[in-house]
């Protein structure tokens, strides 16, 4: 199987970590994508950078870090609309980014190739991981009808990108293995009031992608 992480930030690196931890890429093709630099002000949240790395390439350091490790591979490709055949061949996809914009275009990309995606948002304390299995389940765009406006948002803790990113390996782990139980239904959680829910997902008659 071909994997691929889009985004190697707060939720691609655990994701990542915990994808090796599982031991993923033992049997699996794993691949990161990321374009962007190391930037001082969002350092405390993705665990694999440190001050040193400030200015360099995300992929450049990844590479370099995991030189030894089997099958996984690092693409600094910026994935957008004009590109996203890139991701023709994957088997899942971890969708590990921060803007809607982004989301959007690989949901519609997935459900229109039937490629299988793994996609996390967080918040504050609260995150949400869903799983888009073709055929199978809602799409991003079935609960997602508008594009947000950009208000002022709340910081992401840490702990709540780690969490969300490290769930996305488990369930990808899972799916990898036929026993997921997240397929239909939206993980839902916050980390300050003890929350831990799954909500049904149903797919939306009136979805404009699936
Ligand atoms: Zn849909």
């Amino acid at each position: 199987m071909k994997i691929g992480v889009i985004g190697a930030g707060g939720l691609g690196l655990p994701a990542l970590k915990g994808l090796l931890e599982l031991g993923v890429n033992l049997n699996n093709e794993i691949v990161v994508f990321d374009f962007d630099k190391v930037e001082e002000s969002n350092i405390h949240r993705q665990i694999f950078y440190t001050v040193d790395d400030v200015g360099e390439s995300k992929v450049e350091i990844l590479k370099r870090k995991f030189a030894s490790m089997k099958n996984l591979g690092f693409s600094d490709l910026k994935l957008g609309d004009e590109n996203l055949d890139n991701l023709k061949g994957f088997d899942l996809i971890l969708l590990c980014v921060d803007n809607v914009e982004t989301r959007f275009a690989v949901n519609d990309f997935c459900v229109e190739n039937g490629i299988p995606f793994i996609e996390a948002g967080v918040e504050g304390f609260v995150g949400t991981v869903f799983i888009y299995v073709p055929e199978k389940t809602a799409c991003y765009r079935c609960f997602h009808t508008v594009m947000p406006d950009k208000r002022e948002k709340p910081g992401i803790i840490t702990f709540t990108n780690v969490f969300a990113g490290l769930y996305q390996a488990k369930e990808a782990f899972n799916f990898l293995n036929g026993r997921s139980r997240l397929i239909g239904k939206l993980f839902h959680f916050d980390l300050k009031n003890n929350v831990f829910e799954y909500l049904k997902l149903s797919k939306n008659p009136h979805c404009p992608v699936c």
